[in-house]
């Protein structure tokens, strides 16, 4: 299939791409990677009178930090992010997440901000930036905002961005004595995954736990933290975890799990606890 004519935008600048969106509205769709946005199109499940093209502009890719923070320009592509030391050394789970997204060439086009604005609730990077409490920069024509992931995912597929806004990068604040790691189950290498957790534990000198986030994904219409059960280990010695019943609790209340060919909620629901221990 062909998608629908559209108008095709390149802007030169964030805010010249940020003014399109103010002026053409619901009509108008940012395109990044194109590896969402354009099976959507060319399916014609989704039409857009106007196109904004923000791959190449100059000042939303790239990685810097500070002693502080990790900044990540929303398009940045995932290969990009996946290879950089800078991450490998201070985000750690993202570094893990990203061979888990589709396969290469996917990766090298699609982008850090495209995977996180399109907030599919069984992808990688929304769990991620969600479990470690990033913060993301939007832009529209009348100025910068910084939001917190924790209320950036608000419901299939949608996010707290607004239609005029542009995602431009991500920040994570790295964290000492912590340890991260994801885990998901799915058919095949390289599909979405069934279900998904990630992990991020930081101890204190004795070994017990100081802070603790479990990410879940591909267990709800959004991405989502166990936060009860995050709350319950502060404080427990990492040595006594019982992790097996930390994954069942962590999944234990649920709502609207999925359930379609590849799976019953009940079955999800038992992988996810699985990928929470395993984690
Ligand atoms: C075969 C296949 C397998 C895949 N497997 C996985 C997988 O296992 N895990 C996974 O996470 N993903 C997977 N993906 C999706 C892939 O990761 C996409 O790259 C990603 O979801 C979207 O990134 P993009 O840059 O291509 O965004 P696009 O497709 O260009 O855009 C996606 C959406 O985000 C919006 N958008 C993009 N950038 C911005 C921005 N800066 N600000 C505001 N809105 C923006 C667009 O308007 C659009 O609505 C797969 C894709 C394919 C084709």
């Amino acid at each position: 299939m062909k998608p629908s004519a559209f108008e095709y935008h390149r802007p030169a600048t964030p805010e010249e791409a940020a003014e399109l969106l103010a002026e053409f509205g619901d009509d108008a769709k940012l395109i990044a990677g194109g590896q969402s946005l354009m099976p959507m199109l060319n399916l014609r499940l989704a039409a857009f009178e106007h196109l904004i093209d923000i791959r190449q502009l100059t000042g939303l890719s790239g990685i810097t930090h500070d002693s502080d923070s990790v900044a990540i320009g929303a398009t940045t592509n995932q290969a990009t992010v996946g290879r950089s030391t800078t991450v490998l050394e201070s985000v750690p789970l993202l570094s893990r997440a990203t061979p888990l997204i589709g396969h290469f060439p996917i990766r090298n086009r699609g982008t850090l901000g495209g995977s996180v604005a399109h907030a599919d609730a069984a992808a990688e990077y929304p769990a991620v930036v969600l479990s470690l409490d990033a913060e993301l920069e939007a832009l529209s024509s009348t100025g910068r905002r910084t939001i917190p992931a924790s209320e950036f995912f608000t419901g299939m597929w949608t996010t707290a961005l607004r239609d005029d806004e542009i995602l431009t990068k991500v920040t994570f604040c790295p964290g000492s004595r912590s340890g991260f790691a994801i885990n998901e189950f799915s058919r095949r290498k390289g599909d979405f995954a069934m279900a998904g957790a990630c992990v991020a534990v930081k101890i204190d000198d004795n070994s017990r736990v100081e802070r603790c986030s479990i990410g879940l994904f591909g267990l709800g219409s959004i991405p989502m933290r166990a936060t009860s059960t995050e709350r319950s280990l502060v404080g427990c010695s990492i040595d006594e975890l019982q992790v097996r019943d930390v994954g069942h609790v962590a999944v234990s209340d649920l709502e609207s799990v999925p359930a379609d060919l590849h799976g019953s909620a009940a079955y999800r629901t038992r992988v996810g606890a699985t990928m929470v221990s395993r984690a």
